[in-house]
């Protein structure tokens, strides 16, 4: 069914990081509708907007890969609003000076995986996806995956990221 070529393998990672959870998750509700309800802290919540929110990825391709994601439960970006759009572009923004401010990365891969096909985890709620990048780095990543180092580069990367996208969001009002 998937594809070996360039693209599948640079999209695929976060996809296999969802699929353990996805069983359980699907019989809880949608992660992204019920993340909010939470408090900043457990949920990994880097900033609340009016219409969009940032949040850690829990299953992370790379450190301080993070998330944006409409409060509304939709499953295509043609499906947001106006004011949706514009604000999950100000949020990626902020979260771009963000993560290189805080990580001094090489590049991003900024992506939405749409539908099953295209490796979409949770499907019902479209999401963007950031993710800094270094030279070298899928080498990196391919010795750090599930090891148990991850929750505390997490709690780092929290601790690290929600001040500066407060701060650069302060920048875009
Ligand atoms: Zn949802």
């Amino acid at each position: 069914m998937e594809k070996e070529g360039h693209t599948s393998q640079l999209w695929a990672p976060w996809r296999y990081a969802y699929v353990s959870d996805v069983g359980r998750k699907r019989d809880e509700g949608c992660v992204f509708c019920q993340a909010p309800r939470k408090s900043d802290e457990e949920a990994l919540i880097l900033y609340r907007g009016k219409s969009v929110y940032a949040i850690l990825n829990r299953y992370p391709y790379n450190n301080g890969h993070l998330m944006i994601v409409p409060y509304r439960h939709v499953a295509r970006l043609e499906e947001l609003d106006m004011e949706e759009l514009v604000e999950m572009m100000k949020v990626l923004r902020a979260s771009l000076k963000a993560l290189q401010e805080a990580y001094k990365p090489d590049g991003f891969n900024v992506g939405v995986n749409i539908g099953k096909a295209a490796g979409a985890g949770i499907e019902g709620h479209v999401h963007v996806h950031v993710v800094p990048r270094w030279f070298g780095d899928t080498n990196y990543m391919a010795v750090l995956a599930g090891v148990t180092v991850i929750p505390q580069l997490l709690s780092d990367s929290y601790k690290m990221l929600k001040p500066l996208i407060d701060k650069y969001m302060g920048e875009e009002r």
